[in-house]
């Protein structure tokens, strides 16, 4: 619809009563905004955003598609349960700023949030009018919302820094500037303590910079979120490898601080320990996502020292964020081929459905069903090719997913020169084998009471430390409990 259009039936619906006074029925009537996104073919050869946001019209339009519930079901299946009623309330009136204000009771970062979090397996799919229409993505579109209040926000005066309390003498290490560590450290900043934030990449952000690719998530935004935090008086130490320059006991006991927050993720990769993983044109979809995002290799020779390999034809192992990620850079990054190998079927991919319709359109091939058994190398060592095998659904394995069961006999071999493992990350043990204080799981993440406390006194984690690789707002949930707990802890509650 045109922008003259969508004016015309807001005008219409505020002529006909106020917003508040709207009916079940008008509310039905307003089509589901549609995202503004940028031309398919255009995009392949550019890292710029790809969902372009909702214009002001599109937004209060879409606000007034929620029914405004009594019980909102909505709120039930956002992880730190946003007003989110009462924020799209304020949309539909014009009011940004108070919704922004709804929003970061419970939310620290929702430019971030409104575009990663995958609100169709939460408060969208609770929403009563995706279950009326049995399809989440028809649901009040809440993520593309809060993204809209976000973007407003900044550059207004609602991108204030927040206060922060008289200072309390005590000393607080975050270690690890993902989003949980950010989340920590301004609330602990808020508080009034002295809090130091340990990086040990030479820029805080953790997977929102490294990882998540700036065509999906602008790397200016997160920067803007550690500038607030600077503002705020937190220092930020980068190239700092906790575990390695100083441990955490060393920290505690020899530097001062009071409290320490583990936010250190999952960054260790998986293979499949196949033959052939270690040709050269093999990466794990971290290494290949660090190149091309947080040092740019896809400006190679213009702004940046950091290559990475000249692909033609791509095989990206995996059916997740991190397989789509890796997929859409690889176009980008000017691959002829890229085909995604999936075991199971498109119905088992845990990727946003959202990425996946994005893949698709950017023209990468899903190979489903497929898994590689060995990779194949040329007399250099270089990968040619990656020999698979086909495989049917069996039953349900411990996640409730069909078990995929290989064919035998069904080999085949697809010609690649790149192949990206994407197949999942675990903790890295590094805090493991420097911090014995600390009692970790079978699979190497740490163990937390409810408040995110570790067995080490005044030490707490939280994340994808905790959780194993999980979700950006799952990550700022435990940091907002962690750091409830730690000024708690400190004798100084918010
Ligand atoms: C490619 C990719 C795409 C994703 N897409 C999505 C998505 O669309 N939506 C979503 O919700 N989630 C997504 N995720 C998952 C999400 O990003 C993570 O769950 C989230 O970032 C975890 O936050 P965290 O704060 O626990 O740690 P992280 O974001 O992992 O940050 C940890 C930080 O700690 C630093 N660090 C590690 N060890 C040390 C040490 N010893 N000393 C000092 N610093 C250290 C790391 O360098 C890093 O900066 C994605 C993940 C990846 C990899
Ligand atoms: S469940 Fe849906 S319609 Fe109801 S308040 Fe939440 S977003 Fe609005």
């Amino acid at each position: 619809m045109s922008e003259q259009a969508l004016k015309s039936q807001l005008d219409e619906l505020i002529k006909k009563q106020a917003v508040s006074q709207l009916k079940p029925s008008d509310r039905y009537a307003i089509e589901a905004q549609p995202m503004p996104e940028q031309d398919p073919v255009a995009r392949r050869s550019s890292v710029t955003e790809v969902a372009q946001g909702y214009t002001e019209l599109q937004a209060r339009l879409e606000a007034m598609r929620c029914l405004q519930c009594k019980n909102p079901l909505c709120i039930k299946g956002c992880p730190v349960a946003i007003p989110i009623r009462d924020f799209i309330a304020h949309i539909a009136n014009g009011q940004y700023q108070a919704a922004l204000a709804v929003i970061k009771q419970a939310s620290l970062l929702p430019a971030v949030c409104g575009r990663v979090c995958p609100q169709e397996e939460q408060c969208q799919l609770e929403c009563v009018i995706g279950r009326k229409y049995k399809d989440p993505m028809k649901a009040v579109s809440i993520g593309r919302l809060e993204r809209f209040v976000a973007d407003w926000a900044d550059g207004s005066d609602a991108a204030e820094t927040p206060d922060v309390g008289p200072a309390t003498g005590k000393k607080v290490a975050v270690v690890g500037a993902g989003p949980g560590g950010i989340v920590v450290a301004a609330d602990a900043r808020r508080a009034g303590h002295d809090v130091t934030l340990f990086e040990a990449f030479h820029k805080p952000g953790g997977v929102l910079v490294y990882g998540i690719p700036e065509f999906r998530l602008p790397k200016a935004i997160v920067q803007k979120e550690v500038d607030v935090l600077t503002r705020m008086g937190v220092k930020i130490v980068t190239n700092f490898v906790v575990g390695r320059t100083r441990t955490i006991s060393q920290l505690m006991q020899e530097d001062g601080f009071d409290a320490v927050y583990i936010g250190v993720g999952a960054g260790l990769p998986r293979f499949m320990g196949i033959e052939g993983e270690s040709l050269v044109g093999v990466y794990s979809a971290n290494e290949y996502l660090t190149r091309a995002n947080l040092m740019k290799a896809y400006d190679f020779g213009q702004g940046s020292d950091t290559p990475i390999a000249q692909s033609k034809h791509v095989a990206v192992i995996g059916g997740g964020n991190v397989a789509m990620d890796s997929a859409r850079t690889a176009v980008r990054l000017g691959a002829e081929k890229v085909y995604l190998v999936y075991r199971r079927t498109e119905k088992e991919m845990p990727a946003r459905l959202e990425e996946v319709h994005h893949a698709k359109q950017e023209g990468i091939e899903f190979r489903l069903l497929q898994s590689p058994q060995r990779i194949l190398g040329n007399e250099e060592f270089r990968v040619e090719a990656i020999e698979c095998l086909q495989y049917e659904l069996g039953e349900p394995d411990d996640s409730g997913r069909r078990r995929p069961v290989a064919i035998r006999g069904s080999e085949f071999q697809l010609p690649v020169d790149t192949v990206i493992m994407a197949i999942g990350n675990t903790a890295n043990p590094l805090i493991r084998q420097t911090t014995p204080e600390i009692a970790f799981n079978k699979w190497g993440n740490i163990e937390v009471d409810d408040q995110c406390k570790t067995s080490m006194d005044g030490v707490y984690a939280g994340g994808d430390i905790v959780l194993g690789a999980a979700t950006v707002i799952l990550a700022m949930g435990q940091g907002r409990i962690a750091a409830k707990a730690i000024n708690e802890y400190l004798g100084c509650p918010d």
